[in-house]
């Protein structure tokens, strides 16, 4: 059965709750503990968590009243605004399938089903955690933002917001960071665990920055005394920390694996291309620490790492660097055993906020060229049988975001407010950080000057 045919056999059944139902809204969700806000997948806008609820219950981190009352507009068939992204694909008719559907799929037991049709307005302990214990992180990536990179708050504190751009202010006068050694919402979280960690499948800890986080090293020290066998652990790094950071987390993951108190470990890192454009994406990455990060964690593990390569506008025109890089690691670190496991797995999701990095504002008949020649240089290199090259399904992946750039049209409006504000962004942005945009994006530099007379 294929993937599709597989997630619409669930449609049914999920449709005896409502046609709105979303097992999301009780089993997955993602807790910024800094900021206290919570959401129950990446589309819904994150909400805040009331002090006053997390004080009765600390389960509250999750089960807000915000998101009770949205569970309870789904079990009446209604559709929270907030889940726009999914009703606007479900409208296009039943041949599409949502993030909902996928969602529903994926979560599904007769058990967890069950409990919510018993009593569906009840707290649950949810089956996926994604959970960012402070904002502390030694990068500030342009794209990213001052709620999730002390680094990048700091340079909007001594410089002020980018107020010459439409998109990605970065303002920092309307919410409030908590430190993590005096924040309410972490010592909800440690009071919630005992019981949380009983039901849970998958922990991801992301950002700021994990490894420098005391609560990411006080979880793996939890771990190690009170052992969870069937919990999957995840960690986002940007893996550009002390290198005695990478010794010590690979010594602790090795010694919980070793004696079975987590299921399994698993390590993403984002990575948008490569050589000195990498660096000047994201400020702060140092690339020969990064790589002996790198060559520690794959040499001292037997285990697998993802990149993330969010694929935007700096990318388009030098991917390949990136990609020859991902062959050498292959052919490194995957070993003569080809019917083994892929270590070296990577994933190409676009980005499409803030304007200025979206890859649509270029212009297409100049740029397209370059796209089509990084899925050629995948498909030279593709063969699914043999690990140190590509496979079918990361050609797949990397031609929907070739097509989606050559279909996307934006509207003139649109394009032209992406292109001031790109020339005016970095322009700041070199000011500030002291880079060069036009050396370090050669190709990039007549666009960048036309995008200046806009
Ligand atoms: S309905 Fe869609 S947007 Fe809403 S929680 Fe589920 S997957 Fe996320």
């Amino acid at each position: 059965m294929d993937d599709k045919s597989r997630i619409q056999k669930f449609i049914p059944i999920m449709n005896e709750i409502s046609p709105t139902f979303c097992l999301a809204k009780w089993h997955h969700t993602t807790i910024y503990l800094q900021t206290g806000e919570t959401h129950s997948c990446y589309h819904p806008t994150p909400h805040k968590i009331p002090l006053d609820e997390i004080a009765i219950d600390p389960s509250a981190l999750h089960n807000t009243k915000e998101k009770i009352s949205q569970r309870a507009e789904m079990i009446a068939g209604e559709k929270p605004s907030g889940c726009n992204y999914c009703w606007n694909i479900e409208a296009l008719g039943e041949d599409y399938i949502s993030d909902r559907h996928e969602r529903n799929a994926s979560i599904f037991t007769e058990q967890r089903l069950g409990a919510i049709k018993t009593n569906p307005l009840a707290h649950v302990n949810p089956q996926y955690i994604e959970v960012s214990f402070g904002n502390e992180c030694n990068f500030k990536c342009g794209y990213c933002h001052p709620k999730h990179s002390s680094s990048y708050y700091k340079e909007i504190k001594d410089h002020g917001p980018y107020d010459m751009v439409e998109n990605h202010r970065n303002d920092i006068d309307w919410f409030q960071i908590y430190e993590e050694e005096i924040n309410p919402y972490v010592e909800a979280w440690w009071q919630w665990w005992p019981e949380v960690s009983k039901t849970l499948t998958i922990l991801r800890i992301t950002g700021g920055e994990p490894l420098l986080q005391k609560s990411t090293w006080r979880l793996l020290d939890e771990l190690d005394n009170n052992p969870k066998p069937n919990l999957e652990l995840n960690i986002n790094s940007n893996f550009g920390v002390k290198p005695i950071l990478i010794d010590r987390l690979v010594e602790k993951v090795n010694a919980l694996l070793a004696k079975g108190a987590i299921k399994d470990f698993k390590i993403f890192t984002s990575m948008d291309t490569w050589g000195a454009p990498a660096e000047y994406i994201r400020t702060g990455l140092d690339l020969t620490v990064w790589e002996r990060n790198l060559d520690t964690y794959l040499t001292k593990t037997q285990l697998p790492i993802t990149f993330m390569i969010t694929f935007n506008i700096l990318t388009v025109t030098n991917f390949q660097s990136l990609l020859e890089k991902i062959l050498e690691w292959r052919e490194k670190y995957n070993g003569f055993d080809q019917n083994k496991w892929q270590r070296i797995r990577f994933d190409t999701p676009y980005l499409k906020e803030p304007l200025q990095y979206d890859m649509n504002i270029l212009p297409k008949a100049e740029f397209m060229p370059y796209m089509q020649s990084h899925l050629d240089f995948i498909l030279a290199n593709l063969d699914d049988k043999n690990r140190s090259k590509f496979n079918d399904l990361e050609y797949v992946k990397f031609l929907r975001v070739v097509k989606y750039m050559e279909s996307a049209i934006y509207t003139p409006e649109k394009i032209k407010e992406g292109r001031r504000d790109l020339f005016n962004w970095f322009k700041e942005y070199d000011r500030r950080r002291g880079t060069d945009f036009k050396d370090t994006f050669p190709a990039l530099k007549n666009f960048y000057n036309d995008c200046g007379i806009v």
